[in-house]
């Protein structure tokens, strides 16, 4: 920096970021009207600066000062990511939305998860050819179009060590090559982009930095750091440029914490909910820490609860011994909440006062902060009505059931297992005959415009419950009907009756509620409504058991029974933290235990338990990792072990980093795993090879993402990759995931490729 003169201080209280996608979804509706042709672009850019007015104006009102920039300006018109892409001038501004969606030839950019949360990015693809050129039109934009009308606000990007240690190599790139590795040609570019901000007046930026908190990278952590200080430094040193804030929400910054520390950088944002106050620094940190604003993210970004707004306090007080300058933040973007509890009013009222989606942890967030400026004094009463809400919460009824807790309590180590391998196979083989290189699907067949329109009708009431039930099971016998023209061996149900694969089970079991505008983006225009489960589960009825039994009524083929898994359900809700996960996982455990053996009573044979968000919650830190699979594995052993050995229970889970949790999955016990592997052209099936794996297994052949229909030539292909790698007896035939994204042509001309498929692989190992 130029000059030494004093600069605008941090706010005393800021959020990371704010969901984009509006209240009323308005973001959503806006780009799939783009996209259908309904409005133009000038339309949408018209309706993105409304939504991000409409988002400045609610943050003043909720306490952040209009002028002194607490605002962050974080809209994103589809992926962070992907605007720091075009920042950086590798994806051109005007193929924005083809990098994220692909057209005709042109495929989309890859989409991922977002360290451990359910948002998805578009994955950059960066090689040593790539040139970085600083593209600031849409960062310059927003502040100017935020100062147009009074505010001061807080460009927010995804810092340039983040944006690289998440970009993969492009094709071209060779063997081995690491985006990470082009640091020093993308540095200058962020020098530009800040150098411009600061020359329309922005006084505060904030780069993103979560991949400094993360050990599951394919950067090592240590790679991550050394790119941090240097990047720092050398933005750091600028002549002309904004305060830095760096964020490092999702975990504990660790080791990173110095090496930041030890750059120019202002301010530094902690996560102190999921980390704590960093403690052992050496001396050399220590002092560096007492020039910079610590940024303590003590409002948990990333769940649905009030929270203890007291300890919260406490903490910022702590984070004082290491600077005198301490703000109070969200620990994450709040893009990970929905807007406001006051959305919401058909919640029983008890339940919402223990609540606060994003606009009440802004307001949190502003009690904190005025708790800082004036002590704690001045907010005495809110901390006293925060902790009488979490008092409250603790005691109510529903929280603890003791028939629930007592059963927990009981269990035993049986409990988790289902004895030997090879006489559940033994024993399968006699109860439910099958040919090898066995063909089935994932469980959802197309929801159509129709099963869409009865549930609404259902909703709304013109449908009654008796109609909507007959409806459900014409859907039912036509889906058994074509799977047995088609020729599969083992059926399913095909899952209409249910609108989400969470939310359905969350709407049947006790201790979860549901929310009617709880939208939370998942990637692009598609939004997730997460259930909340607040209280002690269990199941007050058999939720499954007439529509598989029904199903199976119809055909001498075994119907699998389809559920989904205790990770999942917890993965896709919000959950309360008043206890470890593990023990609310064995508690949906023992639910769907239950299931499953209402399932056999009722005669299906064959029982699948989901579990596409294994991976998704895997801890960032290496050395929380073990724990977690022991939970996970353990809830999932623990809603199947009950299955007769002559019941064959399989699982689904669908991402393609099979080698990372293939331990775990190897653990779960399953008979049969399906897994997808069509997108990664079957690379997953020599994973599974080397560890061993030896129980069923069905690698996707179809591509279910995408609406092509793969021939059967390209069928025929994978599936002998498949036998070459792994023997035929373990092997089945499926799609990738569910069909319930899919229509009905391009279900019955891959399906029926795919049976074929599978008859001919069966000469090859038969
Ligand atoms: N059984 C679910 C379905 O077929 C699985 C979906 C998933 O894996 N996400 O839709
Ligand atoms: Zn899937």
């Amino acid at each position: 920096m130029s000059t030494a003169a004093p600069r605008t201080p941090f706010p005393a209280g800021t959020a990371l970021g704010y969901p984009r996608i509006g209240r009323r979804r308005e973001l959503k509706k806006a780009l799939e009207a783009f996209w259908h042709g309904d409005i133009d672009r000038a339309e949408l850019d018209r309706r993105a600066a409304e939504l991000r007015r409409t988002t400045r104006e609610r943050l003043a009102a909720l306490g952040l000062g209009r002028t002194d920039s607490s605002i962050p300006e974080s809209f994103s018109l589809y992926d962070q990511v992907l605007d720091a892409a075009v920042a950086v001038g590798v994806v051109p501004a005007d193929e924005y939305f083809l990098a994220a969606r692909g057209e005709g030839g042109r495929a989309p950019l890859e989409m991922t998860k977002w360290f451990d949360t359910n948002y998805h990015y578009l994955v950059p693809e960066i090689g040593p050819e790539t040139r970085f050129t600083a593209v600031a039109d849409q960062l310059v934009g927003a502040f100017e179009e935020a100062a147009a009308d009074g505010f001061t606000t807080r460009p927010v990007l995804v810092g340039p060590v983040t944006f690289l240690a998440l970009a993969k190599p492009s094709g071209a790139a060779p063997e081995g090559f690491r985006p990470l590795s082009r640091l020093a040609d993308l540095i200058p570019v962020y020098a530009e982009l800040l150098t411009r901000l600061a020359s329309v007046g922005a006084e505060w930026v904030q780069l993103d930095e979560p991949a400094l908190v993360s050990e599951s990278l394919p950067d090592a952590p240590s790679a991550v750091r050394t790119a941090a200080a240097t990047a720092y430094t050398a933005l750091g040193r600028l002549e002309t440029r904004p305060q830095l804030f760096v964020a490092a929400p999702y975990a504990a910054l660790g080791d990173a914490l110095g090496a930041l520390a030890s750059t120019p950088v202002e301010a530094i944002g902690l996560d102190l909910v999921r980390g704590s106050i960093p403690a052992d620094l050496n001396n050399c940190t220590a002092d560096a820490l007492k020039t910079k604003t610590l940024v303590g993210g003590v409002i948990d970004g990333h769940n649905i609860w009030r929270g203890d707004l007291a300890a919260a306090f406490a903490k910022l007080q702590l984070l004082r011994d290491l600077s005198p300058h301490v703000s109070a933040a969200t620990s994450t973007s709040l893009q990970h909440v929905p807007h406001d509890v006051a959305d919401e009013p058909q919640l029983d009222a008890r339940l919402s006062s223990w609540l606060a989606f994003a606009d009440q942890k802004v307001e949190q967030v502003a009690t904190l902060a005025k708790g800082l400026s004036r002590g704690a004094d001045a907010i005495a009463g809110e901390l006293r009505e925060a902790s009488l809400a979490l008092a409250d919460r603790l005691g109510a009824p529903g929280v603890r059931v003791p028939t629930v807790r007592e059963r927990l309590a009981g269990l035993q180590p049986g409990d988790f297992e289902r004895g030997d391998y090879d006489a559940r196979v033994t024993a399968q083989a006699a109860a439910t005959p099958l040919p090898a290189l066995p063909t089935t699907t994932i469980g959802s067949f197309p929801q159509t415009a129709e099963i869409r329109r009865a549930r609404a009708a259902r909703v709304a009431g013109s449908l009654t419950p008796a109609q909507y039930d007959e409806a459900m099971k014409a859907e039912i016998a036509r889906v058994i009907a074509l799977q047995e023209e088609l020729g599969l061996d083992v059926l399913v149900h095909g899952e209409p009756e249910r609108n989400d694969m969470v939310q359905y089970f969350a709407e049947h079991l006790d201790g979860f509620a549901v929310t009617v505008n709880g939208w939370v983006q998942s990637y692009g225009s598609r939004c997730t409504r997460p259930s909340i489960l607040w209280g002690d589960v269990s199941r007050p009825a058999p939720i499954t058991v007439d529509w598989s039994s029904y199903a199976q009524s119809l055909t001498s083929k075994p119907v699998k029974g389809m559920l989904t898994g205790p990770v999942t359900i917890l993965a896709w809700s919000f959950v309360r933290d008043d206890q470890p996960l593990g023990d609310t996982a064995n508690q949906v455990a023992l639910a769907l235990r239950d299931e499953v053996a209402d399932l056999e009573a009722a005669g299906i044979a064959v029982v699948q338990v989901d579990e596409p968000a294994l991976r998704e919650l895997l801890p960032l830190k290496k050395a929380d990792q073990d724990a977690y699979l022991a939970w996970s594995v353990g809830s999932f052993k623990l809603a199947t072990a009950g299955a007769d050995v002559a019941t064959q229970v399989h699982t689904h889970l669908c991402y393609s980093e099979f080698g990372v949790v293939i331990d775990a999955i190897r653990a779960l016990d399953a008979d049969v795993t399906s897994i997808e592997a069509a997108r990664s052209r079957m690379e997953v099936v020599d994973d599974i090879a080397r560890s061993g794996f030896d129980h069923g297994v069905g690698p996707g052949v179809w591509d279910i993402h995408s609406p092509r229909v793969p021939s059967q030539a390209e069928l025929d292909e994978l599936l002998a990759r498949a036998v070459a790698a792994v023997p035929g007896s373990q092997l089945w035939v499926n799609p990738d995931c569910g069909l319930k994204t899919r229509g009905y042509d391009e279900t019955i001309a891959s399906l029926t490729n795919l049976v074929a498929a599978a008859r001919k692989a069966r000469e090859l190992v038969s």
